[in-house]
């Protein structure tokens, strides 16, 4: 933003009211609205009451010095009566910038600190781009100033923090170009706040805002309501929401970055509850805090003194009960408290990074088990174990399951690696990166609580996960949410299917539920039904009776291989059957911004609902796109021509007849480039009703 400049002098008069009964042409030129007898403080300063050492109301004090916040400067103030016609007690006010050369000297006139004036100036310019707002150490200088330079008072002024939940899947469903402009709107959008109710707005990066403004319940709400409204509405109403923490500064002897953290702390206890969507900060939160520090201590001294052990919990087939695989599930044998379960301790451990020395042990622990069967000469089969998104940013996870069956002598197929949904939709590029390296190292990849979350179909696609574990509550319902759950998880197993992935259900612990999954072509499972979670020494003596395990462990539907070339010249494919085969197809020639159909078959006319004459006069593809997604359309085709083998792959909106739009999804497969037009061939679906079923879903989370 350029701002504009300000040396000369502005001149204007007000009456003993604050009236304005003179308006200087320079500052008319800075705000045209303004008028005589607007009151001053409200219009230059947006405040409710005059100025803090205003020298109307210091008959000593004609000389002062105030902070421009909107155009970050040091103005000088001078004052003097003047008889002004028709009004009584009036004063001409000079204001004009502070320059090096005076500032010193007006210090110590006005008795202001230099070095609060120094940190203001040292500001300027320290702004982020792409939201126009301080980031984090301006910021905070900026809020020191601003509290000390205004004289506030404890419980006047309130921290937020805001943070757009899942922000990372946003840049992932729309890129980055959308993302970072719905940061810029932000931004825009507290900027415009802070001017309009006074206050300081700061980006701390990633989708991290906070903002200092007065602390009124109405002002928050409407901060509330504006951000939560614009983030609803660009996102598409798709279920990405602000969440927000709330700091009162009552006390101001605390520091700014500390009275963040607390914002912070109010606002993480927000994070994936969908009724509620701000905390204030309460002492609690810091009494669970400490707790928090206690409890990281005692488990610290537990993992030096090696009382962490790992118990074991079959996975089955659903129709015959025997097992196919195995988890292991850290407990604590704690000397007082006995064997305490991983919820109590594991979160902490997440927050601060300590669980991944607990989970290198539990590994280790885990993969000389399985050395020690073979060794012993039984049938292995294989025991997954739980990786934390954390334990993925510390350590080189890849390397280190290598080194470990390198080291222990074991296939690695035996090692089986499950990593949570969640950690997918946070960081969506590293983890599938992992998850590729690890599949690439012969190690299974399994997604843990599937569904729990925002797994979209199109995330799904591009993760290349070997099974999906799909997350127990779809299986806890009770009567009035069981049609809801279970119609996703029928859309769930359905989609799994289709795309050949093997899954399990976890939390199986009824008849009923063994049959609704059998029913929907889900048929392994993990609960409480078949195993719970048993000692090592337990499980030993279950699987020495091989009856009760089946060693081809989970499997996905068999499919047999075909040949596509046989296919294609074989005499048994009519044109008919080949139709009927490859679904709806269609040949695209794109070239420049176009987007043309070359040829289209039966299957696809019926698709979209337009009969081939119709068709014929409707070449170009684009029009028919819904505008948002036309880019995305384009995409596709861009990617498929760096991809050859593999394609590329994108869902679309486009206009059925009676003007409704479907969800169209679209394979796309570069065939060649003539005269700058390229030609791809297309497999189109409708997948309108998974998109619906995907819509439910998220709403119902959103509950
Ligand atoms: P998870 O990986 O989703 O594990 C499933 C949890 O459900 C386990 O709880 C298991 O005991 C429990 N469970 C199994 N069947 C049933 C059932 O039929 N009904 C019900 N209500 N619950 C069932 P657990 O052992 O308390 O573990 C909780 C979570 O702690 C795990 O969820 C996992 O996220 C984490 N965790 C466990 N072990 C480790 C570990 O070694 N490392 C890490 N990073 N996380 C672990
Ligand atoms: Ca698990
Ligand atoms: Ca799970």
């Amino acid at each position: 933003m350029k701002k504009e400049k300000n040396t000369e002098t502005n001149t204007y008069v007000v009456d003993r009211e604050y009236r304005l009964q003179y308006i200087g042409k320079n500052l008319k030129k800075r705000f045209p609205d303004l008028k005589i007898g607007d009151v001053c403080y409200e219009k230059f300063r947006r405040k409710e009451n005059p100025c803090r050492n205003c020298p109307l109301a210091h008959k000593n004090r004609k000389m002062d010095m105030f902070y421009n916040e909107d155009e970050q400067k040091w103005m000088k103030i001078n004052a003097g009566e003047i008889e002004w016609p028709g009004a009584t007690g009036c004063h001409v006010i000079l204001t004009r910038e502070v320059t090096e050369k005076n500032l010193d000297e007006l210090c110590r006139f006005v008795n202001m600190k230099k070095e609060v004036v120094e940190r203001k100036n040292s500001c300027k310019g320290e702004r982020n781009k792409l939201t126009g707002l301080f980031s984090r150490e301006p910021f905070f200088r900026q809020t020191e100033a601003f509290l000390s330079v205004n004289d506030i008072q404890p419980g006047e002024y309130c921290v937020a923090a805001i943070d757009i939940e899942h922000f990372k899947l946003f840049n992932e469903w729309y890129g980055q170009e959308a993302g970072d402009r719905l940061l810029g709107e932000i931004g825009a959008h507290l900027q415009k706040m802070r001017q309009e109710v006074g206050g300081i707005a700061g980006y701390m990066g990633g989708d991290d805002f906070t903002i200092v403004l007065p602390n009124s319940e109405e002002i928050l709400e409407s901060l509330k309501r504006r951000i939560t409204g614009f983030v609803r509405a660009y996102g598409g109403h798709t279920g990405f929401l602000p969440a927000f923490g709330f700091y009162v500064i009552d006390d101001l002897d605390v520091s700014i970055s500390l009275m963040y953290d607390r914002a912070i702390l109010a606002q993480e206890t927000v994070k994936g509850n969908y009724a509620i969507r701000s905390v204030y900060y309460s002492a609690d939160m810091k009494t669970r805090l400490e707790n928090n520090h206690v409890l990281l201590t005692q488990v610290q001294e537990g993992l030096e003194r090696n009382e962490f052990i790992y118990y074991l919990q079959p996975k089955v087939n659903l129709n015959t009960g025997k097992i196919v695989g195995l988890e292991s599930l850290v407990r604590w044998n704690h000397p007082d408290k006995g064997i305490v379960a991983p919820g109590y301790f594991i979160p902490v451990m997440e927050s601060n990074g300590l669980v991944t020395e607990l989970d290198k042990k539990v590994w280790e622990q885990v993969c000389q088990t399985l050395q020690g069967w073979i060794k012993a000469g039984h049938r292995v089969i294989p025991i997954s174990v739980n990786v934390s998104s954390v334990d993925i940013y510390a350590i080189d996870v890849v390397e280190h399951f290598k080194h470990l069956v390198k080291k222990y002598g074991l296939p690695p197929e035996y090692v089986e690696l499950e990593i949570t949904e969640s950690a997918y939709v946070e960081e969506y590029k590293v983890i599938t990166g992992v998850a590729e390296e690890l599949r690439n190292a012969g190690f299974t990849v399994l997604m843990d609580d599937f569904g729990s979350g925002y797994s979209s179909l199109n995330m799904l696609k591009d993760v290349n996960v070997d099974v999906l574990k799909i997350d127990m509550k779809f299986l806890k319902m009770d009567e009035n949410t069981m049609g809801k759950g279970m119609g996703i998880l029928e859309a769930v197993t359905r989609m799994a299917n289709i795309m050949g992935l093997r899954m399990i259900a976890e939390g199986v612990e009824t008849e009923d539920q063994i049959n609704y999954l059998l029913n929907m072509g889900c048929i392994y499972g993990q609960g409480y039904f078949f195993y719970k979670p048993l000692p090592v020494e337990e499980i030993k003596r279950i699987l020495l009776d091989e009856n009760n395990v089946d060693y081809r462990g989970i499997q996905a539907r068999k499919i047999e291989h075909v040949r596509f070339k046989d296919l294609f010249q074989s005499e048994l494919a009519s044109d008919s059957i080949l139709n009927n085969i490859l679904g709806p197809i269609a040949i695209y020639d794109v070239y420049q911004d176009n987007v043309e159909l070359l040829q289209v078959n039966d299957k696809y006319c019926l698709l979209i609902g337009q009969d081939p004459v119709d068709l014929a006069e409707n070449v170009q593809v684009l029009q028919d796109i819904y505008p948002d997604d036309r880019h995305k359309m384009q995409n596709i085709f861009q990617r498929a021509f760096q991809r050859l083998a593999e394609g590329a792959e994108g869902t679309v909106r486009r206009r059925r007849k009676n003007d409704q739009y479907m969800w169209i999804n679209i394979k796309a497969f570069f065939l060649r480039e003539q005269d700058g037009h390229q030609m791809f061939y297309g497999a189109v679906r409708d997948v309108t009703e998974e998109m619906n079923q995907f819509r439910k879903l998220m709403a119902y989370q959103g509950k």
